[in-house]
């Protein structure tokens, strides 16, 4: 598909040749390698110039379809998809940083990143500064001459804080600096950071992308300026997805354009259930007027998205409204058909010290909601019985 689309229609249309049987839906190629019909098709295809796969931890017609897709979606050149979201952060970080570089992160990025940024990089000679995510003048403040990267996440996880994209890319290309940011939380159907500055876009696929809680997933994707850097890092070190996961995510991206419309409005209709319910307090969602940022919500997403916080008053009202639900699935995991509760305090952020904790608002009475696609009504009876 040359021709530029609507998203809807490209999230569809783009797909796998199709094979010698004329398949409607594309097939799952299961296998490790491929044939060159005479040694010089195999010197082709090593130069790159045929464009034949050579073996499935470089190229497979399922995850070159899925991370074609979804750099087209993004509005990037290049995608590599990889085995979760975390290994595409990982890779997102180590194929252009090098030790004496330094890196500005926001403290509100996903539990795992920040350890990569506080533990690990460090380890290997990259320095890492925090800077609070929705202020700017922190974050050019924390600039040195080494500042190679700026790594964030925007709606953050779990507090729904949002970076303003444009003015942070303003203060990277001042520096010369790479920003690296994660849209898990909106999708590339409700925010699309490429046209907001950023050079790299990660995803954990593994949440709405997928949509249906079956696999495990994620890209980078990026400008063609930086694909000889990301290449050769992706091919050795082996990050791959498998062909399987790949074919699932890639349809999964066939209905992320209607999944995530109903998502949004039943977690309005629930954002707004909350902001008027006396039992909880400081109830987050970009869109609600009472987001302390939701100006800047209308600005650069499309809609709010499907995750909700509230605080519901301590730690023993959070544990007996998330025991108390019926619904709601008590889960670790988020962006599924399912609606799904989280202390987060005591599970995803439990690895936090309290300091951490109290520094990006996870207090110990907040609960996160990743609202699901049931109907709506069912939901809110279900979250009215709890706090009741
Ligand atoms: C889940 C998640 C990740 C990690 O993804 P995995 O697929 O579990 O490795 C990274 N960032 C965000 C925002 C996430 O929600």
């Amino acid at each position: 598909m040359a021709d530029k689309h609507r998203f809807e229609t490209e999230a569809i249309r783009i797909q796998a040749e199709r094979g010698p049987y004329r398949e409607h839906a594309v097939p799952i190629y299961a296998t490790s390698s491929y044939v060159f019909d005479s040694v010089q098709a195999g010197v082709d295809a090593f130069e790159g110039a045929s464009g034949q796969p050579i073996y499935s931890r470089f190229d497979n017609p399922n995850t070159d379809e899925f991370a074609n897709k979804l750099a087209r979606l993004e509005g990037m050149d290049a995608g590599f998809a990889t085995a979760s979201g975390m290994s595409a952060i990982f890779m997102s970080l180590m194929a252009l940083l090098q030790r004496g570089d330094h890196v500005v992160g926001s403290p509100s990025v996903f539990s795992s990143t920040l350890k990569l940024l506080n533990h690990f990089l460090p380890r290997w000679g990259i320095e890492t500064t925090l800077a609070p995510l929705s202020d700017p003048a922190a974050w050019r403040a924390a600039v040195r001459p080494t500042t190679r990267m700026f790594v964030l996440e925007t709606p953050s996880n779990p507090g729904l804080e949002l970076a303003d994209l444009p003015a942070l890319a303003e203060i990277a290309k001042e520096h010369g600096i790479l920003v690296n940011v994660d849209n898990c939380f909106a999708t590339p159907w409700l925010q699309r950071p490429a046209e907001l500055g950023a050079d790299i876009v990660t995803h954990s696929a593994t949440k709405f992308i997928d949509g249906q809680g079956r696999v495990l997933g994620g890209a980078v994707l990026v400008g063609k300026e930086l694909v000889p850097e990301l290449m050769p890092f992706y091919r050795s070190t082996g990050p791959t997805l498998s062909a399987f996961n790949a074919w699932v995510l890639s349809k999964g991206l066939e209905t992320l354009a209607v999944r995530m419309e109903r998502h949004c409005d039943n977690a309005e209709t629930v954002a707004q259930f909350l902001d008027s319910h006396p039992g909880v307090s400081r109830v987050r969602y970009p869109f609600l007027d009472s987001h302390p940022q939701h100006d800047l919500a209308r600005r650069q997403m499309r809609r709010g998205g499907a995750m909700v916080t509230f605080d519901a008053g301590g730690m023993d009202a959070a544990t007996r409204l998330v025991d108390r639900l019926q619904i709601f699935s008590c889960s670790a995991n988020l962006g599924d058909t399912r609606s799904i509760v989280t202390h987060p305090a005591t599970t995803t952020h439990s690895g936090l010290s309290e300091e951490m904790r109290e520094r990006v608002g996870i207090t110990p009475g907040l609960v996160r909601l990743s609202v699901g696609l049931e109907h709506p009504d069912d939901l809110i009876a279900d979250l009215t019985q709890a706090l009741g």
